[in-house]
């Protein structure tokens, strides 16, 4: 979970400190080449909103918008002095605005943005910057110096052009924008919240030179990686597990050497589970196998092969030094005891918990996998030739066949097809049974 966050922010962090080690060096440049840079952010707020709206990301959207339109009040209003009233007034409602717009669109769902909340969303966008430069372009702003609290004004640090309001609005807006990371966990999102930080520093260093044409492109990068990297997710993961899928599965034998094993995985009595229970409990009780699978060690990669099995790659193994990997995961499956909330469960919350309480034994349930594993050494010394994965899946396939003939909820190796090793017996919890609510166990393994 850590490590799927790390990854999610990984892109837009990089960029960021990327972007920072180039400030000293980009600030020396010719001025034509400093031209050139400022132009940039014009192009890739193009190009992240074709991508947002071709796959339908309001959020990249709304977020290049939001970036190109205080880009553009930095270069037109933000150019001169901050010791001139209207310019020093613009920059500190200009630091207000621009995480504000951040934290409200960490809020939004999505939405659409051809719909009637997409076009009120880039409405407000919009028309708040424009106020703000129609102030600017009618020296409005310097009158209102005298009028705005002292916390507009007063700087937070001595070094930092970050006003006491600016740090409180950015910090707030750190909270929608942490808890829709944390909670939806997308790439989007991730780049969004990157972006709250990436301009709290362009307004913390705002006298760095190029330092908005730099940040702001990084921000826009990271918008425009986050819908390609959502794309290639939405290709290669699957939906339902968020491991990796068939596709990815494919795209992993490319990657293999001459010695790897194939472990093939099924989900036992999957379809007296579902009609017991019902298609919704079947897809949680997906997740958790897809989950305790993915945890294999050893180096083993879990992909869902399609329906209720599940592939393991394990690169340069053998079968035999596999097993123990395997036996692990059939093992930690085998005793997880799976709590089905009843279906049932009134929506009136008193009531519920009234059911709850009159239900003596929650309704625990254990399932079980079979696993059959191949090696391609040993499928290569059986056909004479070089087998292709699709060879060593079909061999580990038999031997899933074999571990399911012989009684289920075992491993048995393509190796030991022959001699249908009996697997141990471990504790009852490995015979797959449904404990269901005050009646005699219910056993899926039979
Ligand atoms: P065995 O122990 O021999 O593997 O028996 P089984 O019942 O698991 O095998 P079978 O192939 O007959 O049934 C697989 C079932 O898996 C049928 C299908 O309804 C169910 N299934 C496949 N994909 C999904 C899914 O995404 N969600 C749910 N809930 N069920 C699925
Ligand atoms: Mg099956
Ligand atoms: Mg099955």
């Amino acid at each position: 979970m850590v490590a799927r966050l790390f990854w999610l922010l990984f892109p837009s962090l990089s960029l960021l400190l990327g972007t920072s080690l180039l400030l000293g060096p980009a600030g020396s440049l010719a001025k034509e080449y400093q031209t050139v840079i400022s132009l940039l952010p014009y192009l890739l707020t193009l190009l992240a909103c074709l991508l947002g709206y071709g796959f339908n990301r309001s959020h990249v959207v709304l977020g290049a918008l939001n970036l190109c339109c205080a880009y553009l009040l930095i270069k037109t209003g933000l150019q001169t002095s901050l010791n001139e009233a209207h310019t020093y007034v613009l920059f500190v409602l200009l630091s207000l605005l621009l995480p504000i717009h951040i934290g409200l669109i960490a809020i939004y769902r999505e939405r659409g943005l051809l719909t009637p909340y997409g076009i009120f969303r880039i409405t407000i966008i919009l028309s708040s910057y424009l106020t703000l430069y129609l102030a600017w372009q009618n020296h409005k702003l310097g009158y209102m110096l005298a009028d705005l609290p002292m916390f507009t004004l007063e700087m937070m640090f001595p070094q930092l052009y970050l006003s006491q309001a600016a740090t409180f609005v950015f910090a707030l807006a750190l909270l929608p924008a942490s808890a829709s990371f944390l909670i939806r966990r997308t790439h989007t999102e991730a780049s969004i919240l990157t972006s709250l930080l990436t301009c709290g520093l362009l307004i913390a260093w705002f006298d760095t030179p190029v330092i908005s044409a730099l940040f702001i492109c990084a921000s826009l990068i990271a918008l425009c990686l986050s819908v390609m990297q959502t794309s290639h997710d939405m290709a290669y993961l699957d939906e339902l597990t968020g491991i990796p899928a068939r596709r990815a599965l494919m795209a992993k034998f490319d990657t293999l050497g001459r010695r790897y094993s194939v472990a093939m995985m099924d989900v036992d009595h999957f379809k007296k589970f579902n009609d017991t229970y019902g298609h919704d409990i079947g897809d949680q009780v997906l997740k958790m196998v897809a989950v305790q699978i993915d945890k294999v060690s050893g180096g083993g990669k879990a992909f869902r092969y399609g329906g209720e099995e599940f592939t393991v790659i394990f690169a340069g193994k053998s079968e035999h030094e596999c097993m123990v990997y395997l036996e692990e995961v059939r093992e930690r499956i085998a005793s997880y005891p799976m709590r089905i909330r009843n279906q049932s469960r009134p929506k009136d919350n008193t009531k519920g918990q009234r059911q709850r309480r009159n239900r003596a034994d929650p309704e625990t349930v254990h399932v079980t996998i079979s696993i059959g594993v191949a090696d391609s050494i040993s499928v290569a010394e059986k056909v004479d030739s070089h087998p292709g994965p699709m060879d060593v899946v079909k061999v580990a396939d038999q031997a899933l066949y074999a571990a399911k003939e012989s009684g289920r909820n075992r491993t048995v190796a393509a190796h030991q097809t022959s001699s249908k090793k009996k697997a141990p017996h471990h504790s009852t919890a490995h015979k797959s049974k449904v404990i269901a609510q005050g009646g005699a166990p219910k056993d899926f393994a039979s």
